[in-house]
């Protein structure tokens, strides 16, 4: 069969993109300043709605994770609590302030940030180190906002900043306010795989004028004024270029067209799964939440037999996750102590055959190898949905035909059961 490869969520440019970087050639905007990068920012900042927040364009989603902790004043030696579901650049920006991350694992509602259990763990830090955390980072995964009332009344009582990582959910709402606008900074994503693009960006959502010129001060090496270069802190090159934030602009004017199209999906989703026994799709839990559906994910039942499921694990993955291939070291070993089920890597190889990629869950931080030692608050949502659940084409170049195809094909590849079909899934 000659069908196209069906991806997760390849952005593609909207060819929008071309006059702010013509305007960029034809004014020799060459320095990460200039006309296209405050235009991005006001644009981004008409879409937050919320007029009391500043935007400041970064180079990556990863450096506002960086910056946004820096504005909350996270400092050496400090705890920051973060959500353990979550993609790494969540996480690693506070190993790289030398700060200690400390993971809270989710709730089965949003699969996100477990309330209760954050509030556990800030009274078990406060008594075990005599200190407060210095933030706390929750996280709307695959764009499904956090329970965010929740978790924003909790950091009140303690006083805590919340550093809100929207990376995968830019053009999510909660509560009909604009995910990202939420906690005390905000962060976004322009990744090439993410809601919009600018090939490789990210931004700062600030909570003042104040705090969006010193992440800008920080974002460009950290200069006091003076006429030659004298450092009183140490800073980063982390803002966007005029030429990205080009690219920026362009897709700004597809930002909602993409919204409804992923939406779209999520609802062809929720229709083809209704009698599918034992796949559970990842559905809005209240009226309170509008999810993005940046990816469209399910768990599948452990007793649900696949095709060729004893030959999952058996070689090793040459075509690794994210498109990485290339830059990723040699996997040493066919298994790591926690993986998903055979089933669910069963499946992925049945989509695989019939060039449909899929991807496991997110593997959860407290059990990566670099966050071994670090804190956990734990309660096994976050290891039981990694270990049941599948990422599904979700992005702009996916078609309806092309969700009829996934979930026909992952139709086929089911051998038998659930065994007990009044099985709510994997939780
Ligand atoms: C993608 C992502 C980031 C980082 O964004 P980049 O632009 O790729 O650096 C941070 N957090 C989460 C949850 C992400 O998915």
């Amino acid at each position: 069969m000659a069908k196209d490869r069906i991806l997760l969520c390849l952005l593609h440019l909207s060819g929008n993109e071309m006059k702010y970087i013509q305007e960029a050639f034809d004014d020799n905007w060459v320095l990460p300043l200039g006309p296209n990068v405050n235009a991005f920012e006001d644009e981004l900042k008409t879409f937050l709605g919320n007029p009391d927040k500043e935007v400041v364009a970064l180079a990556s989603g990863t450096a506002a994770v960086h910056l946004g902790l820096i504005g909350a004043g996270v400092k050496e030696g400090d705890e920051v609590l973060v959500q353990s579901f979550t993609f790494c650049a969540s996480a690693n920006p506070i190993k790289y302030l030398g700060a200690k991350p400390v993971f809270v694992d989710s709730e089965p509602l949003t699969w996100d940030m477990d309330p209760k259990l954050l509030e556990h763990s800030i009274i078990d830090r406060i008594e075990k180190t005599g200190r407060k955390p210095a933030a706390i980072v929750p996280v709307h995964l695959y764009g499904m906002p956090a329970n965010m009332k929740a978790i924003l009344a909790i950091a009140d009582k303690y006083d805590i900043p919340v550093v809100e990582d929207a990376a995968e959910g830019f053009g999510s709402r909660y509560d009909g306010r604009e995910c990202g606008t939420l906690g005390r900074y905000g962060v976004l994503s322009f990744n090439g795989n993410k809601m919009i693009t600018t090939s490789g960006g990210g931004a700062l959502v600030c909570p003042s004028i104040e705090a969006k010129r010193e992440a800008m001060f920080y974002s460009t090496q950290a200069r006091e004024s003076y006429p030659y270069y004298h450092h009183e802190h140490v800073g980063y090159n982390y803002r966007m270029s005029n030429i990205s934030a080009g690219i920026g602009r362009g897709q700004m004017t597809v930002l909602e067209e993409h919204i409804a199209h992923h939406k779209k999906l999520a609802a062809l989703y929720a229709e083809l799964f209704k009698d599918f026994p034992g796949v559970t799709l990842h559905q809005n839990p209240g009226p309170e939440y509008d999810s993005n559906y940046w990816l469209n994910t399910v768990l599948l039942d452990p007793t649900l037999e696949i095709v060729d499921q004893d030959k999952a694990y058996k070689e090793v993955v040459t075509r690794v996750v994210g498109g990485a291939a290339g830059v990723t070291h040699v996997a040493h070993d066919l298994h790591t102590d926690c993986e998903p089920n055979a089933n669910v890597e069963a499946m992925r190889m049945a989509l695989e055959r019939a060039n449909i990629e899929s991807r496991p869950l997110w593997k959860p931080m407290h059990t990566q190898p670099i966050y071994r030692d670090a804190p956990a608050y734990l309660n096994g949502v976050s290891v039981s949905l990694f270990r049941c659940g599948l990422c599904l084409p979700s992005g702009p170049q996916v078609s309806e035909d092309d969700v009829r195809y996934v979930v026909d094909t992952m139709r086929k590849a089911v051998v038998s059961g659930p065994r007990d079909a009044s099985c709510a899934g994997c939780q």
